[in-house]
């Protein structure tokens, strides 16, 4: 330890410099608010919990092409699919495991008809790993819940877009 050392433990110079932060916000608007009650302002691109959308006549609009499967980095969506009576081919596995997804949002740009989407929905959590594996019934009650704010969401003139 040498003099300037020393000196600078003696007169205490940055238990000072730190005092003198706090006190410089002590009386500055706050950056943080008091969660749950108040919330930060969230853009709707936001990316969160994934979910699978139907058409309002209630069809599901994922039509299995496995583009989301093919592009996702980080190989976390698993799809199975099947043809259907009426010719159209259909998923019969849709899983997204949320263990490795990075919530890129590259599966929802790739969707050509809006059926996998991230929507705002960042309160969720699980407590064992399988809680976290996103299987297609799961994904579809997420779309049918929150429908209306991920239509909201997908128009021009949402705020913050
Ligand atoms: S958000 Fe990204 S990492 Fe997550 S499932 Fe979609 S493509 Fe994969
Ligand atoms: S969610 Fe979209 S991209 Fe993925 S398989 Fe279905 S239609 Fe294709």
């Amino acid at each position: 330890m040498n003099l300037f050392s020393i000196l600078k433990s003696l007169t205490l110079k940055e238990l000072r410099g730190g005092l003198a932060v706090t006190g410089r916000y002590l009386f500055r608007k706050k950056f943080t608010v008091q969660y749950p009650e108040e919330r930060a302002p969230m853009s709707p691109r936001f990316r969160g919990l994934h979910a699978q959308r139907r058409y309002p006549n209630g069809e599901e609009r994922c039509i299995a092409c496995k583009l989301c499967e093919v592009v996702c980095p980080a190989m976390a969506i698993t799809i199975e699919s099947a043809q259907r009576e009426d010719g159209t081919r259909r998923t019969t596995r849709y899983d997204i495991d949320l263990t490795k997804c990075i919530f890129c949002g590259f599966c929802e740009e790739a969707c050509p008809v809006d059926a996998i989407v991230e929507t705002r929905i960042y309160e969720y959590h699980g407590e064992c790993r399988d809680d976290l594996l996103m299987t297609k019934e799961k994904l579809l009650a997420v779309g049918d819940k929150y429908e209306a704010q991920i239509a909201a969401d997908r128009t021009a003139d949402a705020p913050y877009r």
